[in-house]
């Protein structure tokens, strides 16, 4: 039995520990599109201040990827599922057979239909490359403007708030909340930030970004000017899935 896993995060490499462990001799391969051996993308923010290293954020070693016998092809991305032939099609037009098929490949953060033009001006903040390239930058980096939802984005307001940066939080909402639903916490958020400095845009949006020879300037539906060295953010999530194309038998096969 070969079961094929899309994806090598946190999900898809215990799915394959998983399957080996019920069945020993089951043939398991995990394609990842990323260049590095699966990782902790929780403690991204940990690398980014410099309190771990790009070794501890290691999920699970080659060694003991070859000990488990489960095969990792790092750095390569699915393009297409054929379900009714059991078969994937791989960036580089390999085809790969499977009897079974997980799909763990996650969400990634995106933007909508008004900043989209501006993404090259958008930091992305989801990536161990995203990561190792920010950590270069970091010292030219004083102002942020940061907008986005969820923990990923309280957990870089909290890593640039730790580096000394100043930060500008925007948001849609009447308060900063980060969609925090069951936490005690998340009444008291918006004001524990604004007590450390942290200015909170509510109610408001980036409309347009520019260039300036000194970073960029922002501005807001709410006709607010701002300054930044750099600009982090998305608009809400989307299953990189439904980019891989999923090609169906016609009627004459
Ligand atoms: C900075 C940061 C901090 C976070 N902090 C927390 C936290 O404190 N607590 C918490 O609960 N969660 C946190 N999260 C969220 C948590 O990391 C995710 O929920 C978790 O990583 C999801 O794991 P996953 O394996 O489902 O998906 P992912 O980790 O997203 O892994 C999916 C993998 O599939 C790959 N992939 C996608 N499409 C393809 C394709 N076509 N072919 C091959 N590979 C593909 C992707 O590149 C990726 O490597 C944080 C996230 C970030 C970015």
């Amino acid at each position: 039995m070969k079961s094929v896993i899309i994806g090598a995060g946190v999900a898809g490499i215990t799915a394959a520990k998983t399957i080996k462990e019920i069945d020993r001799d089951a043939e398991v391969v995990v394609i990842g599109d990323e260049m590095f051996l699966p990782y902790k993308r929780y403690l991204l923010t940990e690398l980014l201040c410099g309190l771990l290293t790009q070794d501890d954020l290691i999920f699970l070693s080659l060694e003991l990827l070859h000990k488990l016998d489960i095969k990792l092809r790092m750095g390569e991305s699915v393009k297409s599922i054929e379900p009714s032939k059991k078969l994937i099609t791989l960036h580089h037009n390999e085809i790969i057979p499977y009897d079974k098929l997980l799909i763990a490949t996650g969400c990634i953060p995106s933007l909508g239909l008004i900043l989209r033009p501006y993404k090259s001006y958008i930091q992305h903040y989801y990536s161990l490359n995203d990561i190792l390239v920010l950590k270069n930058r970091l010292p030219e980096i004083k102002k942020c403007i940061v907008f986005g939802k969820g923990v990923s984005c309280l957990d870089l307001i909290s890593g640039l708030y730790n580096l000394e940066k100043q930060i500008t939080y925007i948001t849609k909402g009447k308060r900063a909340h980060f969609g925090l639903k069951e936490s005690e916490f998340k009444d008291k958020l918006h004001d524990f930030l604004e007590e450390k400095g942290i200015d909170i845009v509510t109610e408001d949006r980036i409309v347009s970004i520019d260039t300036s020879k000194h970073g960029y300037r922002v501005d807001t539906l709410r006709q607010k000017k701002l300054t930044a060295d750099i600009i982090f953010g998305w608009d809400h999530y989307t299953h990189p899935i439904f980019h891989v194309s999923r090609i169906h038998q016609s009627k004459k096969d």
